[in-house]
């Protein structure tokens, strides 16, 4: 881009850029999420406090714990501290450890690979799709060895892994399956929801995912015996019928009521929470549908998506880095995608291949915009008018 000074056609620019003018943008600020806690949460956060019941014991863990598995279609759900540990658990209960392989997608959070790591497997690395941004079961396949014990499929981005491909490649292959389900709470495949395909799902409940503890995860599953194993390894390996006894080492992982608490209100209202990020995500592909140089997530047959973020990709002609600095200067806060877990050198080791190509591209050239449910329509608007202007500017500025 060139450094002419750019006057704007606002005429061009349409009725969205105008409104930037009508709303006070002086200090605008847009995180790139925040919680919406405005349910019954500080009614039930007082209700702990009243009765004294703000440890793991109480109430609330085991009414989450039900609510999650109803919500996910599974008979279990164990509640812990946070989605990492989730997934550490979930390794641990199905006996994975030194001398196993585990098959994970290369664009994820890096709890996934480190929950492998913990246990002393080997993470084994392979690429995503282009279209769904999801582990590749092709890939899946190649990587496939006598040692490989586990896949974990990520519903990256609120979007759905192929699940029946997946799970019938585990049924050939006899593997594990462990579902992170970290940023897909609610996200189905023919109809069945995240996290009751595999043996365990993952779920976190960040401050900034789908609904929130604050921090916090759960594991769901529909065997009672991994489910057992489950409950014993978070507190501390103690023997559910002799106190104080312990027959393996285990771990403290359990969630506080306090927080249970705060999911339970939450849950109350995750159809709701569902419903309205799906609005945010359509009012953004709505008002930057003359951006051609934005294209969303795709929606896929037999798979519903959720939207977790607003995810999407910018065309490889825009500098990113120029746009979310761009943004920042304007109190809009654009995340970049993750690196692909093969770039880091303390992962780099765990790919099979040199180079995962589309995870690398994903990467590069993927957004994530504010997305928060607590937010009115001019929230929206505003940004949508501060991104139209940057595209605006820039082809101006091209010229
Ligand atoms: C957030 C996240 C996790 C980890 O959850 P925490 O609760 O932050 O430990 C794991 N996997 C994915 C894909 C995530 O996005």
């Amino acid at each position: 881009m060139n450094k002419k000074k750019v006057t704007l056609n606002i005429e061009e620019m349409g009725p969205d850029f105008l409104m930037i003018k009508e709303v006070d943008n002086e200090g605008f600020q847009a995180p790139i999420s925040m919680p919406d806690l405005s349910g019954n949460e500080l009614k039930y956060i007082v209700d702990c406090v009243n009765s004294g019941w703000i440890s793991s014991q109480g109430q609330y863990v085991q009414r989450f714990e039900k609510g999650v598995a109803a919500f996910t279609q599974s008979k279990f759900g164990i509640a812990v501290m946070n989605g990492t540990v989730a997934l550490h658990l979930a390794l641990l209960a199905l006996g994975i450890g030194k001398d196993d392989e585990v098959i994970l997608p290369d664009l994820t959070f890096a709890a996934t690979i480190n929950a492998v790591l913990y246990v002393g497997a080997k993470p084994v690395i392979v690429d995503v799709g282009d279209d769904d941004w999801c582990i590749s079961p092709v890939a899946i396949e190649k990587a496939i060895t006598t040692k490989t014990k586990a896949i974990i499929p990520v519903h990256l981005y609120g979007q759905v892994c192929k699940m029946d491909v997946i799970m019938e490649m585990a049924r050939k292959y006899n593997l594990k399956v462990i579902e992170d389900c970290a940023e897909a709470h609610g996200a189905e495949f023919n109809g069945q929801k995240v996290g009751s395909f595999g043996d365990i799902g993952c779920f976190s409940f960040f401050a900034n995912k789908i609904i929130t503890t604050g921090e916090g995860g759960m594991c769901v599953t529909n065997s009672e015996l991994l489910a057992e194993e489950l409950r014993v390894l978070r507190d501390h390996g103690m023997s559910k019928s002799k106190r104080y006894w312990h027959e393996k080492i285990g771990y403290n992982y359990r969630l506080t009521n306090l927080q249970a608490a705060i999911g339970c209100a939450q849950l109350e209202n995750i159809s709701l929470i569902l419903k309205q990020r799906d609005e945010i995500e359509k009012r953004y592909i709505d008002g930057l549908k003359d951006i051609k140089e934005i294209s969303f997530q795709s929606n896929f047959e037999k798979r519903k998506k959720v939207t977790w973020l607003t995810s999407a990709l910018l065309s490889p002609t825009i500098n990113r880095k120029v746009f979310i600095n761009k943004m920042s200067t304007v109190g809009i806060d654009i995340r970049p995608f993750f690196y692909p877990l093969s770039t880091m050198p303390i992962y780099s080791q765990f790919s099979d291949e040199q180079e995962n190509p589309v995870a690398l591209e994903l990467s590069q050239r993927g957004i994530n915009l504010p997305t928060m449910t607590c937010k009115n329509s001019d929230f929206y608007a505003t940004i949508i008018a501060q991104i139209k202007a940057f595209f605006y500017q820039t082809k101006e500025g091209n010229q």
